[in-house]
């Protein structure tokens, strides 16, 4: 067992605690968490590395949402209106995939470790970033994505999607846990939706998919009407929409893990149905400001979990959590920013572990010994700031632990 102790430790427990100078004994699980004081009592044999001054403790970040295989993006894509991106994502996709080597995936994974992140989920669409998240160090729940919506190859496109499928399921270890992913209401025929959930019940598998992230899909899936009309018919010689949104989230009962991403253009009958359905909500706030010039109405959520996720780098300069995090923060301006700041490390950590089925997220008896250090730029007097000045002040991460191994 090891024991490591700091200045503040930030549990996101139930009770949102703090522990100001407090340690943690862990294995690869937590075994206890107390003042440092009573930790020294409890364990007299074992050496306690103490943190130095200002340090914080508190568990890895969780991206619920983060596509590598666009790694290779920065100033190419077209950003400002949803419809542009898509089509400027078509016409590089090739280039940009190509780009996006396993070297390349692996440093950008190798920068989110530094900046905090413990655990990804990681929407792969072609397998391309397997072998990067295999090699990393890590949590990651690789969902495997399915697209498409042209009748005549749906075969092939479902064997395709059950070959990746059962190729990452032989990689599946206690860091790496497969996965599916719908692309969206419009980019996937119901049929294939049905299949890919009846083997994620089957098999127990998280589920997530993006849902209504423009204005274009809410005007294709609810009335056949907008620029996805034109998208449809050039591409795939398409006049409806395969399905309308009620009817698509209808598909999704009985899935124990399952969460949707974007959900800016959702309404409330939907929320509540998502609700209903036991799933959380991925909030990427960066990417649905620079596709659409939207955010999610955290307000319509009520009681629904949100999590974070960075999306891809497709859509966001950055895949750092505290990048992000901050991002969110400072979007969301209707808010209390020292509440909301706390609210947000939960997101960002216990909400995205229960969205994907983990036992992370937390610092608390029982679970993952998944946990980052570093130290604030000076003390805090009042701990209800805690929350906000670790947001703004925080780039890089000193220690990173993942289950119970300093990596
Ligand atoms: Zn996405």
């Amino acid at each position: 067992m090891k024991i490591i102790s700091a200045n503040w430790l930030v549990t996101c427990d139930e009770n949102n605690s703090i522990i100001k100078n407090g340690a943690v004994a862990f294995d690869d699980k937590i075994q206890d968490i107390d003042t440092l004081s009573n930790i020294e009592k409890k364990y007299p044999n074992i050496q306690i590395e103490k943190l130095p001054k200002n340090s914080v403790l508190m568990p890895g970040l969780i991206n619920s949402h983060v596509h590598l295989e666009f790694s290779g993006n920065t100033t190419t894509l077209k950003y400002g209106n949803f419809y542009s991106w898509l089509n400027s994502v078509i016409k590089h996709r090739e280039d940009l995939i190509n780009k996006a080597n396993s070297k390349l995936i692996l440093s950008k994974l190798n920068k989110m470790k530094k900046t905090g992140t413990t655990t990804i989920g990681a929407i792969s669409s072609y397998s391309f970033d397997l072998d990067a998240c295999v090699k990393s160090p890590l949590n990651k729940v690789f969902f495997c994505e399915i697209i498409g919506t042209k009748g005549d190859m749906i075969d092939t496109l479902f064997a395709d999607f059950k070959d990746r499928l059962s190729i990452a399921k032989k990689y599946k270890s206690k860091n790496f846990i497969p996965a599916i992913a719908i692309h969206s209401p419009y980019s996937v025929h119901p049929f294939l939706v049905r299949e890919t959930l009846k083997l994620a019940r089957e098999e127990n598998l998280p589920v997530t998919s993006h849902f209504l992230e423009s204005k274009e899909e809410f005007e294709w899936l609810h009335k056949d009407e907008g620029s996805f009309v034109e998208f449809f018919k050039n591409f795939l010689g398409q006049e409806q929409s395969v399905t309308r949104p009620m009817e698509f989230l209808n598909l999704f009962s009985n899935i124990k893990n399952l969460s949707f991403t974007h959900c800016v253009e959702a309404s409330s009958t939907d929320f509540e149905k998502i609700k209903t359905l036991g799933a959380s909500v991925n909030h990427c706030v960066t990417s649905n400001r620079l596709l659409n010039n939207t955010k999610l109405d955290l307000g319509k959520l009520k009681d629904i979990p949100f999590t974070i996720g960075t999306d891809g780098l497709s859509s966001n300069n950055s895949l750092s959590m505290f990048d992000e995090l901050r991002n969110v923060l400072m979007s969301h301006y209707d808010k209390n920013v020292l509440e909301f700041a706390t609210l947000l490390l939960r997101a960002a950590t216990i909400n995205g572990s229960r969205a994907m089925g983990l036992n992370k997220g937390s610092l608390s008896k029982d679970f993952d010994a998944d946990m980052i250090t570093f130290n604030l730029p000076d003390e805090i007097e009042d701990k209800e700031d805690l929350a906000m000045q670790i947001i703004l002040h925080t780039k890089f991460v000193d220690k990173i632990i993942i289950g119970g191994e300093f990596v």
